[in-house]
């Protein structure tokens, strides 16, 4: 929690006297398990530009936690969620028929970068999408075994949580989780954690120690159900891995009768500047599974699998908010905005900008080790030194506090890595004040070093 500021009224003061008094009762009436870096307090949004509760501007480059993928309260979104709140808010789909999410699962399939058709899960959540696709992968296979990788986010059930290997905060007290679940190294080049042959791919060594180690040592490959990951990986440090390893898996998977289950929670909906990021690399997955984006902001998930996958009986898995037709309204909408608006394309060539904006801001500072992602998936990962590579974590979160004292929302994400995830129509200047703001944050934290 930042320190707070107590300066004369007519200077700007984040938080100023409103917000402090919430975070006052938020401390005193909610979850002490919630994390926040910085107290900012949302009044209102427009697109890429949020208000809180004292009137403070700020530019929004987390868009919620990538989640408001049209930007605060668009027109048609807003249109959309009003318009299905007067005819019903719910009729549980578990049991009954709504049309809107009749609608959405076919508008989803058609989006869907597999070739065989779909049928589509709807829940209330990326945890709960991962928790169908788990389950609905051991019914289909028989199988009880999964392979997850480290630095992976999948959320806090405890089959997702058995999964999720990003914060050891995350899993620490909460053991057993769900067994069957062995993790391996991520593709992460920058950190690689195995021993690459000379010029060899990092991918190939990924998938080579998963064939020739895990499978000889550790279990059978014909009692592997899935293999779950992130194509991109997001809260562990918005990783993209290298041209061989998705592509090197899918062949893995074809070969054991593996299901390959892409969570696509945080990279999916048009984030990456294609609907799906797996698209980057030609790869079909089994199982994929959308949430946060997906309807601008309104609690959905979506668990989109080949028809031949989902092959369990009636009763064999449900819930009753899933589907909700207000949020699944809110999802067509979305989706009705990203294609009318071309956000597929901005969100592409923003964030070739941005890549390239960074790219000169990493020249003038010391402590920028790499900067990477795709589309509007963009991380910045800081070092104390970029021989060493010795992680600033430390340092990541200073910049996104004082980033916040100046009217920049920015989320940390891995050890030191900050994250861009803008709203996938973030306007070009706000985009040029954002990066200013984030130079300046990055050069004061360099000097309080
Ligand atoms: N999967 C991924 C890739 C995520 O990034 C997240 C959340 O950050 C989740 C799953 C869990 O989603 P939720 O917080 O909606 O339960």
């Amino acid at each position: 929690m930042a320190t707070l500021i107590h300066t004369a009224p007519e200077v700007i003061t984040r938080p100023g006297l409103q917000a402090q008094e919430w975070v006052r009762r938020d401390k005193a009436s909610l979850s002490p398990s919630l994390t926040r870096g910085y107290p900012f307090v949302m009044a209102r949004g427009r697109g890429s530009e949020v208000w809180d509760v004292d009137g403070n501007r700020y530019l929004d480059m987390n868009a919620t936690i990538a989640v408001t993928a049209t930007g605060h309260s668009h027109p048609a979104v807003v249109e959309a969620i009003q318009r299905q709140a007067e005819q019903f808010i719910q009729y549980a789909m578990t049991d009954f028929y709504t049309p809107q999410t009749i609608r959405l699962a076919e508008k989803l399939s058609s989006l869907r970068p597999m070739r065989e058709e779909t049928q589509v899960f709807f829940t209330n959540s990326g945890t709960e999408t991962v928790e169908a696709a788990i389950k609905l992968a051991r019914y289909h296979t028989g199988r009880p075994n999964f392979i997850g990788f480290l630095g992976g986010f999948h959320g806090r059930s405890m089959g997702a949580l058995a999964f999720t290997a990003s914060k050891h905060t995350q899993r620490k007290g909460f053991a057993p989780t769900m067994p069957g679940v062995t993790h391996v190294p991520y593709c992460y080049p920058y950190r690689p954690i195995l021993a690459q042959r000379d010029g060899e791919d990092y991918g190939d060594t990924i998938v080579d120690y998963i064939e020739n180690v895990v499978f000889r040592h550790l279990m059978a490959p014909a009692e592997v159900a899935a293999i779950l990951l992130e194509p991109i990986q997001g809260e562990g440090g918005y990783v993209v891995p290298t041209p061989r390893f998705l592509p090197r898996l899918r062949e893995l998977c074809d070969r054991y009768g593996i299901l390959l289950i892409a969570d696509e929670v945080q990279s999916g909906m048009g984030r990456t500047g294609k609907w799906w990021a797996i698209e980057h690399w030609g790869v079909e997955p089994d199982i994929l599974l959308s949430a946060k984006g997906i309807a601008s902001g309104m609690p959905l998930g979506a668990m989109i699998a080949r028809k031949s996958v989902m092959t369990w009986r009636p009763g064999s898995h449900g819930n009753t908010f899933g589907g909700n037709p207000v949020s699944c309204a809110a999802a067509l909408a979305t989706i009705d905005v990203i294609e009318r608006e071309g956000l597929l394309q901005h969100a592409a060539e923003t964030g070739e900008y941005i890549l390239d904006a960074l790219a000169e801001i990493q020249m003038r500072h010391p402590t920028i080790g790499e900067v990477r992602g795709k589309g509007l998936m963009i991380g910045v990962e800081f070092v104390l030194d970029k021989t060493t590579k010795a992680q600033a974590h430390d340092l990541s979160e200073d910049i996104a506090l004082r980033a916040f004292h100046k009217g920049l929302l920015l989320l940390p994400c891995g050890v030191s890595t900050i994250r861009l995830s803008p709203a996938l129509n973030i306007p070009r200047p706000l985009v040029d004040e954002a990066l200013a703001i984030f130079e300046e944050a990055i050069a004061e934290a360099e000097a309080a070093l």
